[in-house]
C-alpha cells in the first residue's frame, strides 16, 4: 500500500498529553536502526528514489539521501527536536497513523550521538539549506546546491558514548544489517527504487517494483517465483495477499518471512507462527516458510503504537485474524500443484510384494535405477560390511545394505533386525565432522565456471563471511555488483557440492547459520556447509559410498548418532518389533 503522497504540514511540537501516549524508548542501536529510521522518513516524504551510502558498515559514515518533498529552511532546527513531527497534529490523534513515523524522537535521537548534517530542499526553493548537530547541539548552518530532496547525514555514530560504540560490530556485519533492513522496507513498499552503496560502490539495487512476487524475488532470490505460490483472500476487517515458498524452498529459520501491515514491515511471531501453522506437516521440524505476506487492514484494527521502533504492533481480534490467515496461506499451498501431489496417499494399504522384485509405487525397495545399481552389487555380496553404531547405542553391529528407498533411505539388515539410515542425514554429519576437525573441506574446481546472481543479503553475506566460504570450499570472484563466478566447490571424496547450494549457505550465513543442537558460530557454519557438501536426499549413491559414510560414522562417539541440527540419521526396528508387528510369537 502507497498512500497517496499528503500534503506537508509544518513539523510542530506535540503535546505533553500526547507524548505521554506514544510508545517510549530507543531507537538507535546501530547502523541499521538509523537506517532504518532515515528510509522511514525519505518515504514518508513521498520519495520515489533513496540511496543509502555506507562507510565503514555505517558506523564511520551513514548518508540517506531522497527526492522527497524536503524540509523548509525554518524548520530545520524543530526537525531535530524531540517530539517535534509534522505527522500528528499536536494533540494527536494517535491511533488513526498513516505515515511509517509520528513520534518526532528519530532525528533527534540520531542527532544526539552523532556527528549529524540535515540538508534539504524543499520544492519552492532554488537551493538547499542545512544544519550541522554535533552531539545534539546545533553548531552551525549552511547553503549548498542540490536537487530537490533530503540527505541526512550521520558521522561517527556514538563518538560521543563509548559505552555503545563498543557494542556496534565490524563493518561487514553492521553492512549487512543495514542491507536487510533495506530489503525489508522494499518489500513493504516496492514502488520506491533503493540503493545501498558502500565504500563509494554499489552493492544493491531494488528497482520500484509494481507487483510484490517481483519485489520478492529481488529479496528471496528468483527461486521463490518459480518455487512459490500466491496467497490472496480477505481476512476480518481486510486483506492478505503476498508469495510463500513451497515447502522444498523452506529455510532454517524464519529470516526468511517478510510480514508486512499496513506497508510497514513488522516483526510478529503470532502471525509468523500462524503462517507456519499453515503448512504443517508439509514441512519438516526445524523449517521455516519463506516469502512476503503482507496485510491489508483496517487501521482501526492495528495498533502502531506499542513498540518504540513500531517494529511490532497489536492487532484487534488476534485470534480471529490469525486463524483466516493461516486458513488463506493453507489454501494456497494446497492448491500449487506440487504440494498437491506430496498430499499424504489415501486409499486401499498397496498390496504386498513379492521379495525382490520391484513392486508398485510406495512398496518398492528397490525400482530406481541408482538402487537397482546398489542391489545388484549386494548380490554379489559386500565386500567387508561395515561396522556403524545404532540409535539405540547398544553395541556396535555389521550392516548390510539391502537397497534403497526412493534415493532417500538406505535400508539395511542389523544383527537383531531392520535399520533405516536416512542417507542425507549420515552424509550430513559426516561431512560437519571433517570440517569441524580439518577447519575446512576439499574444493574442486569447476570444468565451467558456473555465474550465480546474488540477491543483497547474500552478496553483503559474502562479504561478512568471506573466510567461511572459502573454507567451505566455495570458490570465486564477483561479476558485476550482484552475480558471483563460483569456480570451485566443496567436495567431499569425490562428491561435488551443486554450485547454487552456495546461494543456499549464505542466505544461512546472513540469517546467523543453521541451528544445531549444541554450540556457537563456528558449529552453525560448519553445520550450513555440510548440509550443502552432504549427499542429499534424491542422489544416487554407490554401494562404496555408503560404506565409507557408515565408517566413518562408525568412528564417531556415540553423540552423533544425529545430524547437526538434531535429526535422526538412524531409525532401528529390532526383529522383537518386527514380530511383534506380524502377530509372530514363536522364534
Ligand atoms: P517523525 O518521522 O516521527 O516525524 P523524525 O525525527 O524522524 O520524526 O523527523 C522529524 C520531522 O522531520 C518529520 O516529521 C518530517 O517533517 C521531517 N523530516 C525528516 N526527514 C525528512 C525527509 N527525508 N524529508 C522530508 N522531511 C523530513
Ligand atoms: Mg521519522
Amino acid at each position: 500500500m502507497t498512500p497517496a503522497p499528503r500534503e506537508r504540514r509544518p513539523i510542530r511540537p506535540l503535546s505533553a498529553r500526547t507524548v505521554e501516549r506514544i510508545a517510549a524508548g530507543e531507537v538507535v542501536e546501530r547502523p541499521a536502526s538509523v537506517a532504518k529510521e532515515l528510509v522511514e522518513n525519505s518515504i514518508d516524504a513521498g520519495a520515489t528514489t533513496v540511496t543509502v551510502r555506507l562507510e565503514g558498515g555505517g558506523s564511520t559514515g551513514l548518508e540517506v539521501a531522497d527526492n522527497g518533498m524536503g524540509i523548509p529552511p525554518d524548520e530545520l532546527e524543530l526537525a531535530v527536536q524531540r517530539h517535534a513531527t509534522s505527522k500528528l497534529a499536536p494533540d494527536g490523534p494517535v491511533d488513526a497513523i498513516d505515515s511509517l513515523g509520528f513520534r518526532g524522537e528519530a532525528l533527534a535521537a540520531i542527532a544526539s550521538v552523532s556527528r549529524f548534517q540535515l540538508i534539504s530542499r524543499p520544492t519552492e526553493r532554488e537551493v538547499a539549506d542545512g544544519i550541522s548537530v554535533v552531539g545534539g547541539k546545533v553548531t552551525g548552518r549552511f547553503r549548498s546546491p542540490r536537487a530537490i530532496g533530503t540527505t541526512v547525514e550521520v558521522g561517527e555514530l556514538f563518538f560521543n558514548t563509548p559505552a555503545r560504540r563498543k557494542f556496534l560490530r565490524s563493518p561487514a556485519a553492521e553492512q549487512l544489517e543495514v542491507v536487510r533492513t533495506v530489503e525489508r522496507l522494499y518489500v513493504a513498499r516496492p514502488s520506491v527504487t533503493y540503493r545501498v552503496e558502500s565504500e563509494g560502490r554499489e552493492v544493491v539495487s531494488l528497482p520500484a517494483a509494481v507487483r510484490v512476487e517481483d519485489a520478492a524475488a529481488r529479496v528471496l532470490g528468483p527461486r521463490l517465483l518459480n518455487e512459490g505460490f500466491p496467497v490472496g483472500g480477505s481476512v476480518p476487517g481486510g486483506t492478505v495477499s503476498g508469495v510463500l515458498g513451497r515447502p522444498t524452498t523452506a529455510a532454517p529459520n524464519s529470516a526468511g518471512l517478510y510480514l508486512v501491515v499496513n506497508g510497514r514491515s513488522i516483526g510478529s511471531r503470532p502471525l509468523a507462527q500462524a503462517v507456519r501453522a499453515a503448512f504443517a506437516d508439509h514441512l519438516p521440524r526445524g523449517r521455516f516458510p519463506v516469502g512476503v505476506l503482507r496485510l491489508e487492514l483496517d487501521p482501526s484494527r492495528v495498533d502502531v503504537n506499542v513498540h518504540p521502533t513500531k517494529r511490532e504492533v497489536r492487532f484487534a481480534k488476534e485470534r480471529e485474524l490469525l486463524d483466516a490467515v493461516r486458513r488463506e496461506v493453507r489454501r494456497g499451498l494446497l492448491a500449487s500443484p506440487q504440494v498437491a501431489d506430496l498430499a499424504p496417499e489415501r486409499g486401499p494399504v498397496p498390496a504386498p510384494v513379492e521379495c525382490g522384485t520391484a513392486g508398485r509405487s510406495g512398496t518398492r525397495l528397490s525400482s530406481t535405477a541408482p538402487s537397482s545399481r546398489v542391489q545388484s552389487r549386494l548380490d554379489e555380496g559386500p565386500a567387508s560390511p561395515p561396522s556403524v553404531p545404532t540409535a539405540s547405542g547398544a553395541g556396535r553391529p555389521s550392516l548390510v545394505l539391502l537397497g534403497c528407498l526412493q534415493a532417500i533411505y538406505w535400508v539395511a539388515e542389523a544383527d537383531d533386525g531392520l535399520v533405516l539410515i536416512d542417507q542425507h542425514a549420515a552424509s550430513e554429519r559426516v561431512v560437519y565432522e571433517t570440517l569441524l576437525r580439518d577447519g575446512r573441506l576439499a574444493r574442486q574446481a569447476l570444468v565451467e565456471p558456473a555465474t550465480l546472481a546474488l540477491t543483497g543479503t547474500q552478496a553483503a553475506a559474502l562479504v561478512a563471511h568471506e573466510e567461511e566460504v572459502r573454507a567451505s570450499g566455495f570458490e570465486g570472484e564477483p561479476f558485476g555488483p550482484t552475480t558471483f563466478r563460483v569456480r570451485s566447490v566443496p567436495s567431499y571424496r569425490g562428491r561435488r557440492a551443486r554450485a547454487d547450494a552456495l546461494l543456499e549457505l549464505l542466505d544461512e550465513l546472513a540469517a546467523g547459520g543453521r541451528p544445531v543442537v549444541a554450540g556457537g558460530l563456528r558449529e552453525r557454519t560448519a553445520a550450513s556447509v555440510a548440509c550443502h557438501a552432504a549427499i542429499r536426499a534424491g542422489d544416487p549413491v554407490e554401494p562404496e559410498e555408503f560404506r565409507r559414510v557408515l565408517r566413518s560414522l562408525s568412528e564417531l562417539p556415540e553423540s552423533a548418532y544425529s545430524c547437526p541440527h538434531g535429526r535422526p540419521i538412524f531409525v532401528r526396528f529390532p526383529r522383537s518389533r518386527l514380530d511383534r508387528w506380524f502377530l509372530r510369537t514363536g522364534p
